[in-house]
């Protein structure tokens, strides 16, 4: 390209002509200056508000909120052109002013002593006494002239002006006294006023972001504004919970390809930092059907099979009519799927729920036939099933958080349903439900299997599973079991196609 064209085009078109005469005006010069004095730089929004920062265009979001703000100005032209052309020279007057998009920013006709609207609004000295300076600038005649300019006028201007500072500055009653407050004092005082106004909104800005889109990096929050952009999220709300290996939002569900989305989602982002994740591997590395698939991959893309290996066990677990969220997209290491609660209320953990005896007793056998269902007929163990990951919903347990789940068959497998069982059945105990099984029985009513249990001897027992994952492990090594496309297996929606980054 050529050296004057930018990216957005040709070169700016050059500034309106104006004659020499006026260039060299000094007249003229000093009058701009002044205009400029009195309230720096207040035709420009974007200066009025962040004078000592550039306004940041690094997220769609900002760009959005811009365009907004773009949107709505042109809105209150609009409205003001309206209201004009509805009123036009009726004595009584009726004001849009309550529909204006765009509120105290809106100033880009204001000169130097024109303030701003919101001023002007509820500019006390003015409705008291409406012995305002007409356009000419200027009032009286010969000596008793006058101006705009004029020093007691505008002083006392300026007192009443104070009125419209933040309702947190106690301002006094300089009216009452007749105080006269010189132009430079006044815009020291409102420059302060509006600097510790910012000031809060940043601290404000700062805490709502560190519940919730502090939680992810920069790269998520953009997948994240695109879900919303291609209409499958209307809103993302807020965090609900920040864990080690994840953060969850609560979002309301817009529309994917024509089909609905649930009214209320979640998004499960699986955090990125590998830390956490790294004494997980166990988990996926020995299951067969990532295995081939962990060795080749690079750390972020070992995330997203975390989050690919929940989309699967949901589908699984849907498919017998397991409580189970539902899934509706997964993208990179974010998964959306259905949420459990009510009106952005999430159900509450089995922990946490406020159960009578009888409900503890219903869910305890809820729980053991859902381990059943899951071991049986998904032929997966959940591998970190406690009193956190399910939840009490419309008097149903709900299983969540399988991302970690494997098939009984892992080289691990049957420890991890042991510790599953031993979980579940001291919960249950604990909250004295007299059916609960002990772990050992609990763990032969979910396998089917028949360890002797001898003694309530652990080892034993352990020493018992160990072997059998040893056996299983030889069968599947003599069959040649290979890693197979667990797509074609599991069904779920499809997984997005994307570029390598
Ligand atoms: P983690 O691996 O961080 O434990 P979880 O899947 O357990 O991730 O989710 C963390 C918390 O978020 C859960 O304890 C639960 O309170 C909430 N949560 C997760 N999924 C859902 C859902 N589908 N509906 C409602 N709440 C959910
Ligand atoms: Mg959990």
């Amino acid at each position: 390209p050529s050296p004057c064209t930018t990216p957005w085009g040709s070169a700016a078109p050059a500034a309106p002509a104006c004659s020499l005469a006026e260039v060299m005006s000094e007249q003229l010069a000093k009058q701009l200056d002044e205009e400029n004095a009195v309230f720096p730089a207040l035709s420009d929004p974007a200066a009025e508000l962040l004078p000592d920062e550039a306004p940041d265009t690094t997220s769609d979001l900002m760009l959005a909120q811009m365009l907004q703000m773009q949107f709505d100005r042109e809105f209150d032209d609009q409205l003001r052109r309206e209201e004009k052309k509805f009123n036009g020279d009726s004595k009584v007057s009726i004001s849009f002013e309550n529909y204006r998009m765009v509120h105290p920013y809106d100033d880009s006709d204001s000169s130097g002593d024109e303030v701003d609207w919101q001023d002007t609004r509820h500019d006390p000295y003015r409705a008291d006494k409406p012995q305002t300076t007409p356009r000419k600038g200027f009032t009286g005649k010969g000596k008793n002239i006058t101006t705009k300019h004029d020093e007691v006028t505008c002083g006392r201007k300026n007192t009443a002006r104070m009125d419209n500072f933040a309702p947190e500055v106690h301002v006094g009653d300089g009216l009452g006294m007749d105080l006269k407050l010189s132009n430079q004092v006044f815009n020291s005082l409102k420059r302060h006023c509006y600097s510790e106004q910012r000031r809060s909104a940043r601290l404000h800005e700062k805490k709502e972001h560190s519940t919730a889109e502090q939680a992810v990096d920069p790269r998520t929050r953009l997948l994240m504004y695109k879900m919303v952009n291609a209409g499958v999220l209307e809103n993302i709300n807020g965090c609900i919970s920040t864990g080690k290996e994840s953060v969850v939002f609560h979002a309301d569900g817009g529309s994917l390809e024509e089909q609905p989305v649930p009214d209320e989602v979640v998004l499960k982002v699986f955090k990125t930092t590998l830390n956490e994740f790294k004494n997980r591997d166990r988990y996926i590395k020995d299951d067969y059907r990532f295995k081939d698939r962990f060795s080749k991959l690079n750390p972020r893309k070992i995330i997203r099979l975390w989050a690919e290996k929940e989309m699967h066990n949901l589908g699984r677990m849907k498919k017998a009519e397991i409580p189970c969220p539902e899934v509706v997209l997964l993208k990179k290491h974010i998964l959306v799927m259905s949420f459990i609660g009510k009106d952005h209320v999430p159900a509450p953990k089995l922990k946490d729920a406020m159960l009578n005896s009888e409900d503890l007793k219903n869910a305890y056998y809820q729980v053991l036939h859902v381990m059943q269902q899951l071991y049986q007929e998904c032929n997966l163990v959940h591998a970190d099933l406690s009193e956190y990951n399910m939840l009490w919903h419309e008097g149903k347990v709900w299983l969540i958080d399988v991302s970690q789940s494997v098939e009984p068959t892992h080289p691990h497998g049957l420890e991890f349903l042991f510790r599953d069982c031993r979980n579940v059945s001291t919960f249950f105990q604990k909250r004295g439900v007299s059916e609960a099984m002990s772990t050992y029985d609990l763990f032969n009513a979910v396998t089917g299997l028949n360890i002797p249990v001898g003694a309530e001897d652990e080892a034993e027992f352990m020493a018992e599973i160990v072997a059998l994952e040893k056996r299983n492990e030889d069968h599947i090594q003599k069959r040649g079991k290979k890693t197979f496309p667990v797509t074609s297996e599991d069904g779920g929606p499809p997984l997005e196609p994307d570029a390598d980054d």
